[in-house]
Order: C-alpha cells, then structure tokens, then sequence
C-alpha cells in the first residue's frame, strides 16, 4: 500500500473567513481531512498529514518557504511514495518551478494543489483536488514536481496562473498536459519526465533578482539605477519572439553596464505560448549582442526560479548563462 506525506502550507483551501477576510486556518482544516470519508476509503494510499508554520497566503512566500518545503520533502524521501502540497494558487507556479530544480532527480511524485474556494465553502472545489492529486502521487511512474488542479496535471515548471475566476486556474502554455481527469484519469505518459538518478537537494540563496517587463514607450533610463552588482540576473519580458523597442539611445549604455556588473539578463516572451528566438528581429539582436541569453520557452516563473538554482549552484557566471540555455528538469524544450 502506497504512502503519501500530506503537507499544508497554506491558501485558500485551508482558510475560513476572519474579520479582515479568508485567512489560513490549520485547526479547521486538520479537522476537516481527518473527516474525511473519501480520504480513508479503500482505493486511497496511506496518509500522513503535516503542517508548515505559519500557514501562509502564497503571496507572501519566497525562497525561505521553498527551502522549506524542499527540505521537508527531502528528509522525508524514503518514508513516501508520493507528496501532495497543499498550496495558495497565486504563487503555486513559483513554488512549483522552484521546487522542481531544488529536487531534481528525487523522481517521486510531488503534486502541488489547492482551490479557489476553501474547503469550508459548499462549492469549494477543494475536495477533487485533494482526491485527485493523492490518487495522481500514488503513481509512481509519475517522477517530477506537478501541479493537479482542476482536471489538468501540469508539469510544475511550465505552469503558470491563467485564472483568478475559474476552477482551471493553471494553464501549461509551451508543453502537452501530463494527464487529465474527467471520468478516468488520463495519463500522457509520453510526457512525462525520465528517471535522473542523481539526488541532492539544492536549497536556494536570497539571490536579488528583477522582472522587467516592456510595454510602448518604455524608458529604460528609469531602470538603470537597479543594474547594480548587486543584482544577479534579470529576466525581461519582451515582446513576441524576443523583441525590445531599441530605438531608445539609452538602452545599449544599460545593457554594457549589466554585462560590466555581471548581471545575468534573460529573455522571456510576454506571449504565454512563446520560443524566444532574439536573432529574428533586428529589434532582437541588439540583446543578443549585449550577451543576453535566451529564455526560449521558459515561463517566467521557470526563468525566475531557475535563475536562483543556478546562482545557488554556481558561482562562475558564463556557466550560469550556459545552463540557462539549457534543459535541466524538463522546463524547456
Ligand atoms: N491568496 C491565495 C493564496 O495564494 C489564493 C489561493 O490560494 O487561491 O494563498
């Protein structure tokens, strides 16, 4: 019989309304899984239940709470088949991506999920994804950090906050779905990802790093003063396929004075389904040859987590930049 570790970190599934509005309540919703009856029926693995503390609204998560839970997951290895995270939705695709590069090669399922309405609401739609995502971590072909959340099984780190209204809220823009549940749970086996043997946790650094997203008329002199060497990496959300307007005379002094300052400086699309290509455009060579590396298909929650990775992991910054470029735990194609 299968054994999943059940851990709760927060959001919405767990929280009942206060005064000042929904907020994490660990005693409410302890009592209400021990409750309940589909959790304890015959076709379910064995569970163990287990709390962070402080439960958090995800929007007030960062690379503690990631260190955090990786840590957990990873002492804990041996003990279980499969973890469910039980998460806050705004920020699951952060923790998600994160958690898929601090435990690479753990090839064990780690299903993040939680809901939009709590579990204590009539309509929460907690319940199926609580259900789901435990039947999904007892499968043990299923070796990658996933997020189930209503109907889909996403890899982790190609997910990305579609909806704050539906009970879809997570979309995987740039790869298929892992599996899907209607009736049956649909696996998309070819998918998934493939064994990787080698296992260490990797906690994350508090490594200062920016998204800088462009949109008409943007100034990058506004920006410059951030480009310090105290910044680390920098993901820019650019338009289509890795395009900046570059007609602005103050752009190329910022981009030399990142590569001076060795500031990593990553390409991303603002279009959800995007490869970054930078040598399409003319508009796009100029960060190519300022030594900016692409973020092809990386979501920007992908880009920003493995940035941390890679500066946790590495010192030697052309390194960095190599493996941005490259596919560690299947986060880009
Ligand atoms: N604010 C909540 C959170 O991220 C939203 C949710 O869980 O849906 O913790």
């Amino acid at each position: 019989m299968k054994k999943i570790l059940i851990l709760h970190t927060g959001g919405t599934i767990g929280m009942t309304l206060s005064k000042d509005g929904y907020k994490p309540d660990g005693k409410y919703f302890k009592q209400a899984i021990y409750h309940m009856d589909s959790l304890k029926a015959h076709n379910m693995p064995k569970w163990d239940y287990m709390e962070t503390k402080p439960l958090l609204d995800s929007s007030k998560m960062s690379v503690k709470e990631w260190n955090c839970i990786g840590r957990i997951i990873a002492d804990n290895k041996n003990k279980y088949d499969g973890f469910v995270i039980l998460h806050g939705t705004d920020t699951m695709s952060y923790s998600a991506s994160a958690l898929s590069f601090m435990l690479k090669g753990l090839n064990k399922p780690v299903i993040l999920t939680g809901s939009q309405i709590p579990l204590c609401e009539t309509r929460s739609d907690g319940r199926d994804n609580l259900i789901t995502s435990m039947l999904i971590a007892a499968n043990s072909n299923i070796k990658e950090v996933c997020i189930y959340f209503g109907g889909l099984l996403i890899r982790g780190n190609r997910s990305t906050k579609y909806s704050a209204d539906h009970m879809q809220a997570f979309a995987s823009p740039n790869y298929p779905f892992l599996a899907t549940a209607g009736i049956s749970i649909q696996y998309n086996e070819k998918a998934f990802l493939k064994n990787n043997n080698s296992f260490k946790f990797q906690e994350f650094k508090e490594v200062p790093i920016g998204i800088i997203s462009v949109f008409p008329g943007f100034k990058f002199e506004l920006f410059e003063s951030i480009i310090t060497e105290k910044l680390k990496g920098i993901v820019i959300e650019t338009f289509g396929s890795g395009n900046i307007p570059n007609e602005e005379k103050e752009l190329l002094p910022i981009l030399k004075k990142a590569k001076e300052n060795n500031v990593v400086i990553v390409v991303c699309s603002q279009c959800p389904q995007a490869t970054v290509d930078m040598s399409v455009y003319e508009t796009g060579q100029t960060l190519k040859k300022a030594g900016a590396v692409s973020g092809k298909d990386l979501t920007t929650e992908a880009a920003v987590t493995k940035l941390y990775y890679l500066f946790s992991k590495y010192t030697d910054i052309n390194k960095i930049k190599q493996y941005m470029e490259k596919n560690i735990c299947g986060e880009l194609t």
